[in-house]
């Protein structure tokens, strides 16, 4: 029977989770007009779920038996995978759930992950709904890969994860005060650049960071072994051994922790341990690099390709490469210069502009200490709590349906 059929070809029971707000409040149209005959023709199972409020998402899939879906994937913007990546990691069998692959097609105003993956395909960049058409082929592919996550410890929130990008200074300035032209979709972010720039400053803090490399060597090695670009398949066995100690040494915390009488009373916490990482009141250790500079235009720390469908801040920027792509911009910049770098950024050209005033390091944990008492953080575009952070990549945590 159907069901048979499908389970014998490449499984595909999707759970598809719309945002009827995101963007220009089009997703469900999109999805009516585009999206639902291109994945029955491609006979991929998938039910529509359609989010009611902020967090809808991330309390769907924290108590999912996900058992019973071979994939999620979101249609709207970057927000709501946030909401699903987290949920996931905030899950006892976090473990597990982390590896369920994800997919995302645009439907919101900030794509920057549909925009990355379409990038990651090789093929050529293009925007709204044509980014929605081939993100929609890809998926169909159903093609899996590993994707980074970013730990991030603010002051006193919990611990976030995130998959895309952490900014402060103009670029978080213009994420949210963009809002306001929501309606221009994608365009609210030029339109955001060009306001901001007229009211540009400097903004005070301290950055420090784990440099990736310090033998020069440029690249990670690949995970070798690893269900890398496999098609769709409920998790199988990783057989990768510096993954699988990996993993078993995590579990191993876990049950550690659990099983410590003075925890025992407080919930286990979930999600991987992060190595790297000092409490964010002591002092830094030993190997890690102080930025001299204490003015910032921009600080943006990336883990995917693109920032936006149209700006490409880290072209060489890979689903799991293991870096943090940490980029900032010093104060004394101009108005002209800075401008050029945005431009620049729509072809991922800015990194060989020469700009005296950026720097670009691959990195695999960072701390931002801001010293002024109000102003914007974002992460993966949301606001988070503003104040000092430190943040730290795990190769490889979660699955991307990439094509
Ligand atoms: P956009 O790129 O348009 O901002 P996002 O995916 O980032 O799209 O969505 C923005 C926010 O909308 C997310 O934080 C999500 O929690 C929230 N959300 C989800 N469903 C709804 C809904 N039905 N009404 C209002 N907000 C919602
Ligand atoms: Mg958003």
């Amino acid at each position: 029977d159907g069901v048979m059929m499908s389970a014998l070809s490449r499984p595909s029971r999707m759970m598809l989770l719309v945002n009827p707000q995101s963007g220009k409040g089009q997703a469900l149209t999109l999805y009516n007009n585009h999206i639902q005959r291109m994945l029955n023709e491609a006979g991929v199972t998938h039910t529509l779920v359609i989010t009611e409020r902020q967090n809808h998402a991330r309390e769907l899939v924290k108590d999912a038996d996900l058992s019973q879906w071979d994939a999620v994937v979101i249609m709207s913007g970057d927000g709501l995978l946030f909401e699903v990546i987290n949920g996931l990691l905030e899950r006892p069998d976090w473990e597990e759930a982390i590896r369920t692959p994800l997919g995302i097609l645009p439907g919101g105003s900030g794509n920057a992950l549909a925009a990355s993956i379409n990038h990651y395909s090789g093929a050529p960049p293009v925007f709204s709904e044509e980014l929605l058409l081939s993100c929609g082929f890809l998926l169909c592919q159903r093609l899996v890969t590993r994707m980074d996550l970013v730990s991030i410890h603010l002051s006193s929130s919990p611990r976030l994860f995130s998959f895309l990008s952490l900014a402060w200074g103009f670029v978080a300035d213009v994420d949210i005060e963009s809002e306001k032209y929501r309606h221009a979709g994608a365009a609210r972010f030029t339109v955001g650049t060009l306001v901001r720039l007229a009211s540009l400053r400097v903004y005070k803090g301290r950055l420090a960071y784990l440099p990736a490399a310090k033998d020069n060597r440029e690249e990670n090695p690949p995970l070798p072994h690893c269900n890398h670009q496999a098609p769709l398949s409920r998790d199988p066995p990783c057989q990768n051994s510096f993954h699988n100690s990996c993993h078993s040494n995590n579990s191993l915390k876990v049950r550690r922790a659990e099983s410590t009488p003075s925890r025992s009373a407080t919930k286990a916490p979930t999600g991987p341990p992060d190595s790297l990482l000092l409490p964010l009141d002591q002092p830094l250790p030993g190997d890690w690099v102080v930025v001299k500079e204490e003015d910032f235009v921009l600080v943006l720390a990336m883990h995917q390709s693109n920032l936006a469908e149209d700006l490409l801040a880290a072209p060489d920027s890979t689903p799991d490469d293991g870096f943090i792509h940490l980029f900032y911009v010093t104060g004394g910049i101009s108005r002209a210069a800075l401008l050029k770098l945005f431009l620049a950024m729509e072809k991922g050209t800015h990194l060989a502009s020469n700009c005296q005033h950026m720097v670009h390091a691959k990195v695999r944990a960072f701390r931002l200490e801001p010293s002024s008492p109000k102003g914007v953080i974002t992460v993966d575009g949301e606001v988070v709590e503003y104040g000092p952070l430190q943040a730290e990549v795990h190769r490889g945590l979660a699955r991307l349906i990439t094509g």
